[in-house]
């Protein structure tokens, strides 16, 4: 039997294959001429002390024994016949893996997405960044791949009794992703391998006999006897419409499909309202967070860029650091004109001079009384509100209303701001004045917090950035939990971030392919 042992390497250590080649010998109680093969299982960084070191659990192979990789999923699969057909609305990583796993299935998978594919996408992101203007169907969240194609791709989820996080990133190598991602603790892939991954899946799913259709927006269920039987699209841009049969819809359109909540309830479809989080991204120079995080003036060349992880209770509610992307860049998020919107990502080397991560506080129902009237859109409504209050602060561009840290907290206007990564560039507002007073007064406290929490966090180097306001779905899309369909509508499928059961690339995808599974079982 392989024998199972945890080196520690030290950063430079990493590569050095015949130092690596003698410990785990050592471990192993073997010599290096006798170690047939070494499979690295698990990789994680561990920066708790001042010298910071990799620990790896591998399985040492002696002589005799034969290491077999597995197969492929893909090689188990074969073209469908289209006899089933489900209709997938979203190609985000909820709607992509659930199309891969009805593949898998026999089952034909028609997805279609609002947006355009990643490569026209790429248009619609720099008209966002060098002009300010958002196309409502094709932006950072909408359009192949979903909000997971532009993002900074981590892929680390704490789901893991949700799904098969192994099989998830499994098909994202065999799709072209680097296999790094299936042994490292925190793995993450990086905006400019993400559209190429996303590209293959399409690809498979073609290949397989799906079907994937960009620039049609779903705008209507056909539904017949509590059952769905297809949907109506219109083309964006043509204005064209068409229905699409089918067996069964999985609803995937991620949390930032606002009409879809609006026709859903239109339609006395039963959605409810959600808790969400919602507040700033906060922005460092990427050295200054090296150095606090490894304790060392200097990163050293083979460590990769320092994250961090922050959280506190300010009055009862948790106000805490969300999808912090090292080495990345503040990128405008707005799925439609007259919204400021900012998330965060990062390319694979995770190499740009800045450190930004969203700080949020988690908004409930009782915060939310003055918008009681918009019933079960109250949080979807006040989410809105926000972010156009933000925009009609400025000068009608996507420039990013911001303060310096230690200005956030104090309550005072910065006279000018230091550089930043977002390219629509950044002006100083008044954001203690711009925010709602219960979200700014929690961050305030909460930023306060993490100053003393991280000894150099707060500094006049670092902007806060507003809105930080897509951070899950305002709104739920109840499923029953046995067949995973909605408890009303025969054959829908709420699945996904936009339906409240997933928060986050592989979540999604995992969710995906169970609820294909719920599908498949649906139709036997
Ligand atoms: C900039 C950014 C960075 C992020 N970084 C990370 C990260 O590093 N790691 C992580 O885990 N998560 C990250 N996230 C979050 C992650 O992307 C989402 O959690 C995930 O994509 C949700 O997947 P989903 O398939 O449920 O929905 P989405 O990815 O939102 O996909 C929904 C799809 O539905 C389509 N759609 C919407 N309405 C309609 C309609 N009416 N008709 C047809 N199609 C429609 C949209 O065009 C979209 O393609 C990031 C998000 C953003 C915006």
């Amino acid at each position: 039997m392989p024998k199972i042992v945890e080196l520690v390497l030290l950063p430079n250590e990493r590569e050095n294959q015949p130092l690596i080649l003698q410990k785990a010998a050592r471990l192993a109680h073997l010599k290096p001429e006798q170690v047939s093969h070494i499979e690295v299982l698990k990789s994680s960084l561990d920066a708790r002390s001042r010298q910071a070191v990799f620990r790896v659990r591998t399985e040492v192979y002696g002589p005799g024994e034969v290491y077999v990789p597995e197969p492929a999923i893909l090689d188990g699969f074969k073209p469908v016949d289209g006899k089933k057909k489900v209709v997938v609305v979203g190609a985000g990583p909820a709607g992509y893996f659930a199309a891969l796993e009805l593949l898998e299935l026999g089952i034909k998978p028609i997805v279609l997405d609002r947006g355009n594919d990643v490569q026209l996408r790429r248009r619609d992101l720099r008209a966002i960044q060098q002009f300010g203007e958002v196309n409502p169907d094709s932006n950072y969240c909408f359009g192949e791949g979903g909000a997971g194609t532009y993002s900074d791709g981590k892929l680390y989820t704490r789901s893991v009794k949700r799904g098969n996080v192994y099989k998830s990133l499994k098909l994202l190598v065999e799709h072209g992703a680097k296999s790094d991602i299936l042994i490292e603790a925190h793995p993450h892939i990086g905006s400019n391998k993400l559209p190429g991954v996303v590209q293959n899946i399409r690809q498979t799913i073609l290949q397989y006999g799906g079907e994937v259709h960009f620039a049609h927006r779903v705008v209507d269920f056909i539904l017949q006897d509590q059952k769905i039987i297809g949907v109506r699209t219109e083309h964006a841009g043509a204005g064209a419409s068409a229905e699409w049969p089918a067996d069964a819809v999985i609803l995937a359109t991620g949390h930032s499909a606002r009409d879809i909540y609006r026709l859903l309830h239109a339609k006395g479809i039963l959605i409810e309202p959600k808790p969400f989080a919602l507040g700033v991204r906060v922005e460092h120079p990427q050295p200054l967070i090296d150095s606090i995080q490894y304790k060392q003036a200097r990163r050293e060349d083979e460590l990769p860029a320092a994250s961090y992880s922050l959280v506190c209770q300010v009055g009862g509610r948790g106000v805490f650091s969300f999808c912090m992307c090292p080495g990345g860049l503040i990128v405008p998020s707005a799925t439609a004109p007259g919204e400021i919107v900012v998330n965060g990502m990062s390319m694979s080397r995770r190499d740009s001079p800045f450190a930004n991560s969203g700080m949020v506080t988690s908004v409930e129902p009782e915060d939310l009384a003055p918008w009681a009237k918009h019933g079960v859109f109250s949080a979807m409504e006040f989410q809105a509100e926000v972010e156009q209050r933000l925009f009609t602060a400025g000068d009608g561009s996507q420039k990013g209303p911001a303060l310096r840290l230690p200005d956030f907290i104090a309550g005072k206007l910065s006279a000018d701001l230091p550089k930043s990564s977002y390219i629509p560039g950044l002006y100083p507002a008044p954001l203690y004045d711009l925010l709602p007073g219960f979200i700014y007064k929690r961050l305030r406290d909460g930023l306060a917090d993490f100053g003393r929490q991280m000894r150099g966090f707060h500094t006049q180097e670092a902007n806060v950035v507003a809105t930080e306001s897509r951070t899950s779905a305002p709104v739920r899309i109840p499923r029953d939990p046995e067949s995973m369909m909605h408890p009303q509508i025969a054959g829908l499928f709420p699945c996904g971030e936009g339906a409240g059961y997933a928060g986050g690339i592989i979540s999604a995808a995992m969710d995906g392919q169970n609820v294909a599974r719920a599908v498949a079982r649906m139709l036997a």
